[in-house]
């Protein structure tokens, strides 16, 4: 699954090759790629055929590509690819849906093997599409603001990861980011997340943004082999990680072994000498 860093790398990807053509014609291959364009195929078709695409911007994992005052809204889910290529290459089978541009030039194709992404055109969305307008602000986004962040964040009464992965806080913190940014900090991750003081969330930022940025200097992770980026080359990155998928392997920092813990039909993975697990409530 991408996270947000190789999404940025695929949004870097649509600004150099996509930004400034104009689309010719539209092609549907599979119905569930468009099944949040809620008018259907025919009007996403109709809609965006002799666009010209001004932009590539994002929020979280959403990216969306402005087209007059409108805005093409994409978002990879679990497996999805934006391709740019040859016009004339075979269409692969998981391709969903196919963007031609007037120019003649390279197309774009999204290839989506499990479906779980999708493709909509979102009316006046050109500057932030509605459907995702609850979703706040990412660590790298300009937009980003700590201050307001930290003190929604000591407002709750959560678990510090959890309020991590709460995308109407923070967006684009997934499982991974998060338990490396956690062991960065040495904070475990079931700390309460009112009971953090300001300094310590300060220095969890800084660390989801260092991890981030190794991240993006090294031109994406992920896990999933399935996932490439948007010139087709694969998006798979072999990152040193510190402690996620790492139960039982020595803590980079002091060598015990790594815990990993059930969290949210998930796991947690963490160092229980670096970040102790916060005593129970009496
Ligand atoms: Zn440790």
């Amino acid at each position: 699954m991408p996270e947000l860093p190789e999404v940025e790398i695929v949004r870097r990807g649509l600004e150099r090759h996509i930004v400034g053509r104009t689309i010719d014609t539209v092609q549907p291959l599979h119905p569930r790629a468009l099944r949040r364009h809620l008018a259907g195929p025919d009007d996403f078709v109709a809609a965006t055929a002799g666009r010209k695409i001004t932009g590539a911007l994002r929020r979280g994992k959403y990216l969306w590509l402005p087209v007059g005052d409108d805005a093409l809204l994409a978002h990879l889910g679990m497996s999805g690819q934006l391709l740019v290529g040859d016009p004339c290459r075979p269409l692969t089978p998981h391709v969903r849906v196919r963007i031609t541009f007037t120019d003649s030039g390279p197309d774009l194709r999204f290839s989506d093997q499990r479906t779980f992404g999708h493709l909509s055109l979102a009316p006046g969305g050109a500057v932030l599409p509605a459907p995702i307008a609850h979703i706040a602000p990412d660590p790298l986004e300009p937009a980003f603001d700590l201050a307001a962040v930290r003190a929604r964040i000591r407002a709750r009464r959560t678990g510090i990861k959890r309020a991590l992965l709460d995308q109407s806080l923070v967006s684009g913190i997934g499982n991974i980011y998060a338990d490396e940014a956690l062991w960065r900090a040495q904070i475990h991750w079931a700390r309460e997340a009112q009971l953090l003081r300001p300094a310590q969330i300060n220095r969890l930022f800084a660390s989801v943004q260092q991890v981030f940025a190794e991240s993006l200097s090294a031109g994406g992770t992920t896990f999933d082999s399935l996932y490439v980026n948007v010139n087709g080359q694969s998006g798979y990155f072999e990152r040193s990680l510190n402690v996620y998928g790492r139960a039982g392997f020595p803590c980079p920092r002091c060598g015990t072994p790594v815990r990993r813990d059930p969290f949210m039909n998930r796991s947690a993975f963490s160092c229980p000498r670096c970040q102790p697990r916060p005593r129970a409530r009496p």
